[in-house]
């Protein structure tokens, strides 16, 4: 019988390469929208033309409600969020209520749509729940690299919201049987990636320095670590999850670390470009509370899920910025005025 899923988050980078993949195995795909004219819709429509669409916000019980009724999907994947780390500084109160409390609205959804109770003895329903939690969560983590056992000292209010999310979807399985699992999803990389992330920022400044219309790229801390992977690889990872006989969180990523300073060298060179001679470092852009390391010790999805990651991070670099290259041209064809980004 042909699987039903509803994403939330699915005009963002995770919710369109999830769509397309899950599309590919015969899925049935609804994505939750927001507002009344998301123009991210369209881009999204374009990419999975197959794909239905049903309205709803993370910040409104009632309409994820309906969402969840009228889908009655097999799986539920909460992808949406305010995924941006600086962003949270500045509305730490929205992005609590949206990637925190968001989480608890759309589990409520799935618990009151199956009639789950905690006073009856419960099989969970029907409905299987994934979670993106973020490797954010371990911010200032006491090892590395960070493995499901590790102790969560997330560094930020989004690492704080998600660390809710997290622990509100074990609650859940515990308290009423459900499917629900959180992924620990270390930084994943595309060409959609949005602008503000340091990757995109770097793919697309190297574009627009090589096509002549930006001189100089500011960044802030050149030494932070990350383990950087490709999102098309990491929705697999989100998929298999689900398909498991048990619900159990899982860390997903490389185990490779990289410096600000690698990605962008990468990037420069992968133009024949030397990064020296067009990086700046900026001190407000600087965190006030700095996640220095994350790097992944993914080893029980690999031997428990037998994923692994494909694309290595010099791949996921040079393909950013081809990317780049390619729509920085069609936009200076088409004359349009583009403006760098300056997070
Ligand atoms: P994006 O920022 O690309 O997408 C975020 C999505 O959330 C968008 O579709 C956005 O929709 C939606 N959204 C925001 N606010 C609301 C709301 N109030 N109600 C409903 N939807 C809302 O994020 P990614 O695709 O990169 O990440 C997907 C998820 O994974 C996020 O939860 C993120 O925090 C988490 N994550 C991401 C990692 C990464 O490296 N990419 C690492 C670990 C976790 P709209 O178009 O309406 O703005
Ligand atoms: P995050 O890990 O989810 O916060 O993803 P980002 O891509 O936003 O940031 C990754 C790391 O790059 C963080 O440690 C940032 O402090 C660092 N970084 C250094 N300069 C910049 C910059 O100009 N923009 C962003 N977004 N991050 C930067």
């Amino acid at each position: 019988m042909t699987k039903r899923a509803l994403i939330t988050g699915i005009t963002g980078q995770d919710g369109s390469y999830l769509a397309e993949y899950l599309l590919g195995l015969g899925y049935q795909v609804w994505g939750l929208v927001r507002g009344q004219a998301n123009p991210r819709k369209l881009r999204v429509s374009k990419l999975a033309t197959e794909l239905s669409f049903v309205n709803g916000d993370l910040l409104d019980q009632a309409s994820l409600v309906a969402a969840v009724d009228l889908v009655q999907p097999d799986e539920v994947y909460n992808l949406g969020a305010i995924s941006f780390v600086p962003m949270s500084w500045q509305q730490a109160e929205l992005t609590s209520d949206v990637n925190g409390m968001g989480a608890l609205r759309v589990l409520e959804a799935i618990r009151m749509v199956c009639g789950l109770d905690k006073s009856r003895p419960t099989t969970g329903g029907g409905i299987r729940f994934y979670q993106a939690s973020s490797s954010e969560m371990f911010g200032k983590a006491a090892e590395t690299p960070q493995n499901e056992r590790t102790i969560l000292h997330p560094r930020s209010p989004y690492g704080v919201a998600k660390a809710y999310g997290h622990y509100i979807t074990r609650n859940y399985r515990e308290s009423y049987g459900m499917f629900g699992v959180s992924g620990i999803l270390f930084n994943h990389e595309s060409p959609r990636r949005g602008m503000e992330f340091v990757t995109r920022k770097i793919s697309s400044a190297v574009a627009r320095i090589k096509l002549g219309v930006q001189d100089e790229l500011r960044l802030g801390n050149l030494d932070a670590v990350r383990d950087w992977g490709f999102a098309g690889d990491y929705v697999r990872a989100m998929h298999l999850m689900l398909q498991q006989d048990e619900p159990v969180d899982y860390v997903i990523g490389t185990g490779r670390m990289h410096t600000v300073r690698e990605a962008a060298e990468i990037a420069f060179a992968s133009v024949g470009l030397d990064w020296r001679d067009h990086v700046v470092i900026d001190p407000s852009l600087v965190r006030p509370a700095e996640v220095e390391v994350l790097c992944a010790d993914a080893t029980r999805a690999r031997t428990e899920l037998g994923w692994k990651p494909v694309v290595t991070f010099e791949e996921l670099m040079r393909m950013m910025v081809e990317s780049d290259l390619n729509q920085t041209s069609r936009e200076l064809d088409l004359g349009e005025a583009l403006t760098a980004a300056v997070w």
